[in-house]
């Protein structure tokens, strides 16, 4: 079973796929961008310098999407693969900048998937009041981070890009404690 975990930055992903690591000791845990080698330099081309074009960071993104379903998905289909973010999010942030049709997008995604997509999604969703809180937490630490507004965009987005892409996404209430949250991604795995 190959599932994603998605949610906007500070939602808690990255903790709660430690959490999913720990308690599935068989699991593929994985991510995109960056879960291959190739997928690693697109990574870090595509996150250091922002390229002028949508279109060619669009195309980037898909570029590592394409060669993670090959190398990591499809190889590892009998087991659990726990994979933080999927095309989900190359759809949201794709939905939110605007640039490309709804329809080329979906076409597009299953082009570099061959298809294969997550069987479950789950969305680490944040209130407004929380997402203001913990970027200001952040920001005391002097990381710099993108405005709320487009934060909650992004989030709105993951679910009209699942929606779009016909997957199941579960939403899950992700202000709560971490160990709620990560028994409630469990009990609806199991
Ligand atoms: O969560 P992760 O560390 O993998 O994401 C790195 C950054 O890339 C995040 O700030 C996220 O907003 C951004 N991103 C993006 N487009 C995507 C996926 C992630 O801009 N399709």
């Amino acid at each position: 079973m190959y599932i994603a975990i998605e949610g906007i930055d500070t939602a808690g992903k990255s903790t709660q796929i430690e959490r999913l690591r720990e308690h599935f000791k068989d699991a593929v845990i994985t991510k995109e961008p960056g879960g291959t080698e190739i997928g690693k330099e697109i990574r870090e081309m595509v996150l250091s310098t922002r390229a002028k074009s949508k279109r060619a960071e669009f195309l980037l993104f898909l570029a590592d999407r394409a060669e993670h379903i090959k190398e990591v998905v499809e190889p590892n289909q009998g087991k659990l693969i726990i994979s933080d973010r999927s095309a989900v999010s190359g759809v949201a942030y794709a939905l939110v900048q605007k640039e490309i049709d709804k329809k080329d997008l979906v076409l597009l995604n299953n082009f570099a998937t061959n298809g294969i997509y997550p069987s479950k999604i789950f969305l680490l969703k944040l209130s407004e009041d929380e997402l203001r809180f913990r970027l200001s937490q952040k920001e005391l630490d002097g990381i710099e981070l993108r405005g709320v507004e487009y934060l909650l965009n992004i989030q709105e987005a993951i679910i009209e890009a699942a929606k779009l892409l016909d997957l199941e996404l579960v939403t899950i209430d992700a202000t709560r404690k971490i160990d709620t949250i990560t028994s409630e991604i469990l009990n609806n795995i199991n």
